[in-house]
């Protein structure tokens, strides 16, 4: 079996075999060999928005979440200040770090189902000239909603100030241009859309600057600048790399070049969307965003108005059916999520729709009439 079960998780998810198979091999850390695919690898994250010949690829150990903090860590000074538009738990997660980082922190709130507007970013940035940098989450997997990237590029760069992009589950994905959309640092990792297995993230700085923040982190495992100047001048990871993972993303990144890029993952993503989309109103289950501010990487589903529902129990009869779902993060509506990535095949979405109408019916749950 290809899938054992399917992933419908934003990461981890489901990777091909040929990415699970390029890790039945060890590496060392110092070999040449190794250091190959590192540097290779850094490349083609590069290239993935046209950065080579303006931005670094600086690789970090763990999650995506240790890449953010080492972002924030390393390119904003430690007298910077950093506006957060928030509308969702990633948001909030940047605004926690800003917090424990001790940079000053001013946020604007939007609803959770409304995308950030740039003019009320640009009204913030004119109200208080202090703040240094805008921190913006690309595609919040909280809910699904896609936040206007470039609108707010734009207003960054009118007003000289950095932008610091979480482009956690977009990159690779959706279309990021660094020609065109100015940022400082954009970050991501390993186990989102480009299908390798989670374990490292990566950031995408401006070279000047990175060439600039020495000094600034707070933190040494996650420090920025000595992690990029250290593999600079010895090929080498600083402190133990994860090899497994390094590989395997190398390996995904192949199979991505080969399938055809951005332009082929997106269109592969769009599809299994609006696939998951239509097969779940057929079944009475409707998303929580409208459609016109859905980003097709994973999309959040109103739960059955039916008292007998409980998460748990739905989640356990889809996943007796070989089908991981994802629970909701809303705190005022009960909602689950269904993640649109990963090498789900021509039988994932499908087959998850079936999965999650048998599991309905088993639990009993009434009231799901198809939706016009
Ligand atoms: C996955 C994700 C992260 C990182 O989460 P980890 O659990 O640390 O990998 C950060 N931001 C967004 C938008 C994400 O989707």
């Amino acid at each position: 079996m290809e899938h054992s079960p399917y992933l419908l998780t934003p990461g981890p998810l489901s990777t091909s075999a040929r990415t699970r198979h390029s890790m039945l091999r060890d590496w060392g850390s110092w070999d040449a060999d190794f250091n190959q695919i590192t540097e290779r690898l850094r490349g083609r994250l590069l290239a993935i928005v046209n950065g080579s010949a303006t931005h670094e690829c600086v690789p970090l150990q763990g999650s995506g979440t240790f890449a953010v903090e080492a972002a924030i860590g390393t390119i904003v000074p430690r007298d910077g200040h950093v506006l957060v538009p928030l509308n969702g738990a990633y948001c909030q997660r940047i605004a926690r770090i800003c917090k424990v980082l001790g940079r000053r922190l001013t946020t604007i709130e939007f609803a959770e189902d409304a995308p950030v507007l740039a003019a009320a970013v640009d009204r913030a940035l004119a109200a208080d000239p202090s703040i240094t940098h805008v921190a913006l989450v690309h595609c919040e997997t909280s809910t699904g909603i896609l936040n206007p990237l470039q609108a707010i590029a734009d207003v960054a760069r009118a007003r000289g100030k950095g932008l610091i992009v979480d482009a956690m589950s977009s990159f690779g994905a959706l279309e990021i241009d660094a020609r065109t959309t100015a940022f400082d640092a954009l970050i991501a990792a390993s186990g989102k859309c480009l299908e390798g297995v989670p374990g490292m993230g990566f950031v995408l700085v401006e070279r000047g600057v990175l060439s600039r923040s020495e000094g600034n982190s707070p933190s040494v495992a996650l420090d920025l600048y000595d992690q990029w100047t250290y593999m600079n001048r010895t090929t080498q990871w600083r402190f133990t790399p994860p090899t497994h993972v390094v590989a395997a993303l190398d390996a995904a990144l192949t199979q991505y070049l080969e399938e055809g890029g951005l332009a082929a993952r997106g269109a592969a993503y769009a599809k299994n969307c609006a696939q998951l989309v239509a097969g779940m109103a057929a079944i009475g289950l409707r998303p929580f965003l409208p459609a016109p501010i859905q980003a097709p990487i994973i999309v959040t589903f109103l739960a059955p108005e039916d008292r007998r529902y409980d998460f748990k129990a739905f989640y356990n009869a889809v996943k007796a059916r070989g089908y991981i779902l994802y629970p909701g993060k809303l705190t005022t509506r009960e909602t689950f999520r269904v993640g649109c990535m990963g090498q789900l095949g021509p039988r994932g979405i499908s087959g998850a729709v079936a999965a999650v109408g048998e599991a309905l019916d088993e639990l009993g749950i009434k009231g799901r009439e198809a939706l016009a």
